[in-house]
Formats: C-alpha cells, structure tokens, sequence
C-alpha cells in the first residue's frame, strides 16, 4: 500500500521528472529523490530551452480514449498554466500564427482547428502576415503562406524556467535531487523471480558511481533515452529536432517582445527572443532525424540518441530559408548556438505511461512506472504529467485514459521507424544522421 512515506525514486528530472515531483512534494510525498544524468536543467533534455509552445483547450475532438484522454491532459494543463502560483509566470499568453504552404499541408491545419474555427482569424496574404506583429519584425514576402492567426488562448512557455522553478519548490518541499555521475542510471536491476501475483519487481536502479538506490515505487521519465534503459519492444522511437540561436540586440528585443509565435508546419518556427540573453530561437520543422540502429539481417530495429551542440548544415540551410521568407534582414546573422533535441515518439504520438508488467483485475501491479514519450508535443502537458502520475500512484486514474496511455508493444510490432507521424517539412521524409553531409561549428 502507498503512504506518504512510501519511498519513491524518480529516474530523469527533466520536463515531466520535475512536473511528477512537484506534483508530489506538493501533496506530502515526504520520501521522493530524483536521479539525473546532469544538473537541472539537464544540456540533453528536450525541456532545456527558451521556449515552447502552447495552446489551450482541447486539441481535437472525437470520441476515442486516445482524444478523451489527451484533451484531459490539455485541459488540466491549461488550467495550471494559468492559475497555478508556479507555472502561471512562465505563460506568455501571445497567440500564435500558424501555416502552410502546400495544399496538403494546409488541409491538415484546417483539419486540426475543425469545430474551433471560432478562434482563428484566416491569414492568406504576406500583408496579412506581416500586421500580425509590429511593424519590421516580418519583413518578409510569405510567398505562398496561407494559415490563421489565433490571437488568445495560446502562445508560448518559458520551458526551462518552470523545470528550474520545480525543482525548486519541489527541492523546498523535501524532494532530493541527485546529479551528475551519482544520478546516472546505467542499470535497471529486476528481480528473477516475479511478485506473487506475477508482475516483474524493480529491486533498484544502479548508477554510473556504482551505488544501488532502492525504492518503493520507481518512475521512468527520462525521456528519449529511457529506450537505452530496458526493452521497450519498439514503442519508443528517439527522433531529433534541430533548433538554433541567432544573438539579438537590446533595440531589436525591445521590438521583438510580446510576439505571437509563428508557425510554418513545413518550415519551422520562432518566438520571441530570451529576455536574458536577447537569442532568438528558430527551429526549421521537419518530421525528425533517427539514428538508425541496425539488426543482423540490415533491417532497422530503432534509433540510439546522442548529444551534439551542432546542427546538420542541411539544417541550417532551412532555418536561413525560413529567416528569408519571413524576416530577410536577419538570415544571414551568425548562429550563437545550436543542437539537436531529441524526444520520444510512441506509434500514436500519445504518451506511454503504465505500470510495468501485467496487472491483475484487484489491482495489484509491479512497483515500475513508465512515464514516457513525450512524441514531439508534450512539453506543454508538464504541470498535467504531474497529477497524472498521482493519480497512477493512488489507484485513481480512469479508465478511459489507462487505455490510451496503456503498455502496447502490439501497436509497434513490425513498426516502420520511418514514419513521419503527420509531419510536414523537409521532403516530408525522416531523415537518417549517417546522410548528414557537414554540421555547423558554431564556437569551434
Ligand atoms: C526541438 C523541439 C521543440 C519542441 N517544441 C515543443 C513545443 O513547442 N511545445 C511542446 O509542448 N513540446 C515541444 N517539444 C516536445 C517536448 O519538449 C517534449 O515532449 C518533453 O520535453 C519531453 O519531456 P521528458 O521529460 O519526457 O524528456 P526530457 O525533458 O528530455 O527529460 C529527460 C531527462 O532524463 C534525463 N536522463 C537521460 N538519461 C538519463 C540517465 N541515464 N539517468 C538519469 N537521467 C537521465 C535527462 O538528463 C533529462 O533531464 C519539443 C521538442 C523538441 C526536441
């Protein structure tokens, strides 16, 4: 039975690991330590970043578990973003500008704001998008563009301020956070034998200084890489984003602040610049780089992530061509920084968030829950992840969002680790590293 001294042992403190331990501080979990491979915010989280974007209410409708359960997650979100103490700073509530250039690609946006067309306003011409900020921010032709704008009930997060305000409160609180090699999970260490009701038993998790942490219940949020951990059998794909920095003056911030974001789904996306560093953020949008892991017979069998702080130079050419259609004056200013981002793309794009191992009908399950794949979107679900993950504790989930979030191998059997999932941009194809021809070297 959980108590509040029960012991809990959260592996990965990035975007969802500090959402689940606040989450828990916040309601008396009184034994809860957080393990990650680096200091908070961690370089390789996908939630260390100046900006995300994000959108209120529910993203779709329909009537399957997977829409129920994701416009649950969308609608307690949107709420804490904007009443929650915490979270509430870091909501920059400016809207945003979305579009497309293809025919395609634009039925698929309409597709997406059907049954909300209410709270868009069409944006068809460049003189349209160019009044949709203030005067010399878009200078460019939007040849082609065709979108709308949705002026409120959206915009943009400061991603690493709410994980550091988080951790914080959460360290306030009495959480214990262990980083660097001391919280480097290398091992997952299973029982051989089974409980008795015949779930597999997670007797501890061994770090890279070779210390054993046990635990009562252990939560997997580490993200893209938690496939490295243990077999996923496939429900996990580690997919990149590229995203780089271009450095602003105070004047150009000034004029920059408070901006919608805009959004091409074939060709990327900005925000405003960091009000600390003055860096505009802009990433070119594309369904997403795999490093293709191969079986003996050459066929691929998933994709191993790896940090880098450099983008492929093809990259780098979409983000300048991006720059030239919607602000020439700025493509061809020098990068200040860049890397590849790397998430977790299950099969659906929903997330996978179940106890490990078969449960039975009276409940009894394994002491393992997996809190993964965030597919590209899920930054904005933070502060949901987090009540979410009490209610799996405290036996109180429903039933509707256990079965779209559910271990479910058999959506991934024979998957194809090309697929673009929706995704727009870049030839509309995944891409593969090994093609890469040259990468930036940015500070080299
Ligand atoms: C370029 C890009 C842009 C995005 N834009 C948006 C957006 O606009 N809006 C949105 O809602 N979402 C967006 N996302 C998605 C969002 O960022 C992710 O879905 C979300 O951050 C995933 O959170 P996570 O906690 O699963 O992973 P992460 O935030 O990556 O956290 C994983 C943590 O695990 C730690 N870890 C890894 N290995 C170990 C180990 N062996 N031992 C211990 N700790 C370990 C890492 O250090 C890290 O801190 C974007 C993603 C990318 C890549």
């Amino acid at each position: 039975m959980l108590l509040k001294e029960s012991s809990i042992l959260i592996i990965g403190a990035g975007t969802w690991g500090c959402g689940i331990t606040l989450e828990l501080a916040r309601n008396g979990y009184t034994n809860v330590k957080v393990l990650d491979a680096e200091d908070v915010p961690s370089s390789i989280a996908a939630g260390n970043d100046f900006n995300k974007i994000m959108d209120e209410g529910p993203p779709s409708t329909g009537d399957t578990d997977s829409v129920y359960a994701w416009n649950r997650l969308h609608n307690i979100c949107t709420d804490s973003w904007l009443n929650d103490t915490l979270y509430k700073p870091f909501y920059h509530r400016n809207g945003y500008v979305m579009a497309a250039s293809s025919d395609t690609a634009y039925a698929s946006l309409q597709e997406e704001i059907a049954g909300r067309e209410e709270d868009y306003v069409p944006v068809n011409t460049a003189e349209e998008f160019r009044k949709t900020m203030p005067e010399g921010v878009l200078t460019g032709d939007f040849v082609g563009w065709k979108g709308y704008q949705k002026p409120s009930k959206a915009g943009w997060v400061l991603a690493k301020g709410a994980i550091l305000a988080a951790q914080q409160e959460s360290e306030r609180l009495g959480a214990k956070f262990v980083t660097g090699n001391e919280g480097k999970v290398v091992e997952l260490l299973f029982s051989n034998v089974s409980n008795a009701a015949g779930q597999p038993h997670l007797e501890g998790v061994k770090t890279a200084d070779g210390t054993i942490h046990t635990a009562d219940i252990t939560i997997l949020s580490s993200g893209a890489n938690a496939d490295l951990m243990f077999d996923l059998k496939s429900q996990l794909r580690p997919t990149a984003w590229t995203l780089a920095h271009i450095k602003m003056t105070a004047e150009e911030a000034a004029l920059y602040k408070d901006l919608p974001v805009l959004f091409n789904i074939e060709k990327g996306f900005f925000m405003e610049p960091s009000a600390e560093t003055h860096e505009l953020k802009i990433c070119d949008e594309h369904p997403g780089y795999i490093n293709p892991v191969y079986s003996a017979n050459h066929t691929v069998i998933g994709s191993r992530p790896f940090a880098r702080q450099q983008i492929p130079i093809e990259s780098e050419a979409r983000v300048r061509a991006l720059l030239n259609e919607t602000m020439p004056h700025l493509a061809n200013r020098p990068f200040s920084f860049a890397r590849i981002c790397w998430d977790a793309d299950t099969p659906d794009r929903m997330p996978l968030f179940d106890w490990y191992g078969p449960q039975n009908s009276t409940g009894n399950r394994s002491n393992f829950l997996l809190a993964i794949g965030g597919s590209g979107h899920s930054f904005k679900i933070m502060p949901a992840i987090g009540q979410l993950t009490r209610e799996y504790l405290e036996g109180s989930v429903d039933n509707r969002t256990r079965n779209a979030f559910k271990w479910r191998p058999e959506t991934a059997v024979n998957r194809n680790w090309w697929d673009t999932q929706g995704r727009f941009g870049a030839d509309n194809k995944v891409m593969d590293f090994a093609d890469v021809a040259g990468w930036t070297t940015i500070g080299e």
